[in-house]
């Protein structure tokens, strides 16, 4: 798939909940092609909601956003989201199937044969053996759930990979290794990759861009390199400083 196609522009984006202030706030940033992008914010900045308007959980008060110059609405949803992969935390696998039944609903969703093969393959691609397939839920770790979700999400072959909080509820050694294979994997596929993360280290460890967000508006737009010299600003500072201190105090103790 070409570059081009794998662009994702917001234009203008706000969303307002019934009731409420605005959880987006005309945000505009286009994120290129092949790039992977962190969003970084605390909770209720509006990291999920800006997400989720790149597929259509949710359509925006005002604003558009464009995959690939198009609007997301220009064609039905069930084609745009082929095109989209979508991880969550807790990626939400059915406990009462396989994990191959469950990385089989991403490829009937796609129009594409189940077959054992190309479930093997799928599961290859996020470092799972084949034989895990026969495997339910249950019986697996944090982390390997988390995999299973990714291959799930990879089945369609999309373009655009979209990432909530992918390693929320993992332990900091599973997280590490989950994030390096997530990248790998980002390179390999060249995929255009949005990662919502409240961990800047994270961030910074894993993205080519980081954004960050307060009140529903991008207070920051750098590169890793950048917010380490402190040229992010006076937001991106005060969480570049938490990671940033943590590393003299490491340096230190190995004196
Ligand atoms: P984040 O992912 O950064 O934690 P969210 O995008 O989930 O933030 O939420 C942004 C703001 O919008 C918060 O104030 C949150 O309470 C509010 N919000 C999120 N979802 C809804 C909803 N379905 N209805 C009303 N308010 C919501
Ligand atoms: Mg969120």
């Amino acid at each position: 798939m070409p570059e081009q196609s794998r662009t994702v522009t917001f234009k203008n984006v706000s969303k307002r909940y019934a009731g409420g202030v605005a959880a987006v706030d005309g945000v505009s940033v286009e994120v290129a092609g092949g790039s992977f992008v962190a969003l970084v914010g605390a909770s209720g900045s509006g990291k999920s909601t800006l997400l989720k308007t790149v597929n259509r959980l949710i359509e925006p008060s005002e604003g558009e956003v464009l995959v690939g110059g198009v609007a997301v609405g220009a064609e039905p949803v069930h084609l745009l989201r082929r095109r989209i992969g979508y991880v969550f935390q807790n990626v939400g696998l059915f406990p009462h199937m396989t994990v191959g039944e469950n990385v089989a609903i991403g490829l009937r969703l796609a129009g594409e044969k189940d077959n054992a093969a190309r479930i093997a393959e799928l599961l290859d691609l996020v470092e799972l053996p084949a034989e895990m397939a026969a495997r339910f839920p249950d019986a697996l770790s944090g982390g390997q759930r988390q995999r299973v979700g990714v291959a799930r999400a990879l089945a369609c072959a999309p373009g655009i990979m979209l990432m909530d909080e992918p390693f929320g509820a993992l332990d900091p050694v599973t997280r590490d290794a989950l994030g390096k294979a997530i990248r790998a994997l980002h390179d390999r596929l060249g995929l255009t990759t949005i990662m919502v993360t409240h961990d800047m280290a994270e961030a910074l460890l894993l993205a080519d861009r980081v954004l960050v967000m307060a009140g529903g508006k991008i207070v920051a737009d750098a590169t890793p390199r950048d917010l380490i010299a402190g040229k992010g600003g006076a937001a991106a500072d005060a969480l570049v400083a938490v990671p940033r201190e943590q590393a003299h105090r490491l340096k230190e103790l190995e004196g």
